[in-house]
């Protein structure tokens, strides 16, 4: 009793208590104590359960781990949580590929991948090539015989085109070459990528999966224990393990993962049909309206499951788009998604600011394209904020 709380010999449990906590307890733990050198040798050896050292692992980080495996119909306790969506994808890249190889990727990417395809991957030593991946026959046609690996995501930002991932796998089977999909627009609520053919998935769980724009974190899962194993080692090895403090609060996320993107993709379907509607609407862009260019295979291959991203393009440019931003407050204006409130984006300015007006032309991406993330409001609210801000 009298003894210093702060002493050097720490308890695992000052309480005593003969309860435990409810929820989670948050370990931000840095290394695990163990009794000899013969544990630490069996938990280093996978003989006992337990951990050793914060970065080769965490508790916060397991917990979450399993969620999403499980969401994913992955292997239990295969999959490894990272410190962002891109160091799950840069793991991909470190630990799956050898010097030469060659990666065929989706000509949509997420801006920073499609930075490391085309910057960073060659810097490197390794060969890549984008190309639309809403036609299969155009990546058979990019795959060269030291084409190791070909990236896609599902649904494209902003433009949501939607990949043909059925003719993709079989392109990657018949050559033999790792299938990888970031599955972060569509989450497994919309798509389980391993039972259409992927090798491995990739998530940014700062996004829809943590759901409340307060952790920054990725997830990677592979369809064999040696790709596992070599994912892992990766993240270990380079230091792309996340904090516990962020698998904490994405944990909490998690529980109402399902309850948040029924009810934004529900508000997303009503906020596409209303936008049609409203005064200098251009074209509205959701991919299981009938006018989507890839609207049956939005049907097919996402069972009729649009998501919660719905794009549109206002007539007029930059100035308009500025406008709308500014009048359709209290939305915020922010470059993310997945967040329980609905958010803005102008990609012009964003997330495809790196590309020429032509690039972004081509891609349909105007000055007045504008991309809302749909949130869990009152659906009310969402049409009554962006019919005023459309000028009725
Ligand atoms: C945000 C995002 C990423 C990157 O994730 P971070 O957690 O920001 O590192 C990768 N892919 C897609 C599709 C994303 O939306």
């Amino acid at each position: 009793v009298s003894e210093d709380p702060r002493s050097i010999v720490r308890r695992s449990d000052p309480s005593r208590s003969v309860s435990r906590p409810l929820t989670t307890p948050l370990q931000p733990s840095a290394a695990y104590v163990t009794t000899d050198p013969d544990q630490l040798d069996d938990v280093y050896e996978g003989r006992e359960p337990g951990f050793t050292y914060a970065r080769e692992g965490h508790p916060n980080a397991v917990a979450v781990a399993q969620t999403i495996g499980w969401l994913e119909g992955a292997d239990d306790g295969s999959g490894v949580v990272t410190g962002s969506g891109m160091a799950a994808t840069g793991a991909v890249f470190l630990g799956l590929l050898d010097r030469g190889d060659h990666v065929v990727g989706g000509d949509q990417l997420y801006g920073r991948t499609r930075r490391l395809l085309d910057v960073d991957l060659p810097r490197m030593g390794f060969a890549t090539s984008t190309v639309d991946t809403t036609d299969a026959a155009k990546v058979a046609a990019a795959i060269r015989p030291e084409t190791r690996m070909i990236l896609v995501e599902v649904v494209a930002n902003p433009t949501l085109r939607v990949a043909d991932i059925p003719a993709i796998a079989e392109v990657a089977r018949r050559h033999d070459v790792l299938f990888v999909v970031d599955n972060t627009f569509t989450t497994p609520r919309a798509f389980r990528p391993l039972e259409h053919g992927a090798d491995v998935v990739v998530h940014s769980v700062t996004k829809m999966l943590a759901g409340h724009s307060d952790v920054t974190l990725g997830f990677v899962v592979a369809n064999t224990a040696e790709r596992n194993d070599a994912l892992r080692q990766t993240v270990v090895t380079w230091g792309l393990t996340p904090s516990p403090f962020d698998c904490w609060l994405a944990e909490r996320g998690l529980h109402t993962f399902e309850l948040r993107y029924d009810r934004a993709e529900a508000n997303a379907v009503l906020l596409a049909d209303h936008l049609v509607g409203l005064r200098g609407v251009e074209a509205v862009i959701y991919p299981t309206r009938s006018d989507h260019p890839d609207h049956d295979r939005a049907e097919s291959l996402l069972g009729g499951r649009g998501g919660t991203i719905v794009s549109f393009r206002l007539e007029g440019g930059w100035d308009e788009a500025a406008a709308f931003v500014r009048a359709a407050s209290p939305l915020s204006f922010a470059p993310t998604l997945g967040d329980v409130s609905t958010l803005i984006s102008h990609p012009a300015s964003s997330s495809h600011r790196g590309l020429t007006p032509d690039q972004r032309r081509a891609l349909g991406i105007t000055d007045g394209f504008i991309r809302l993330s749909v949130g869990i409001e009152d659906p009310d609210l969402l049409t009554s904020i962006l019919t005023r801000a459309l000028g009725g």
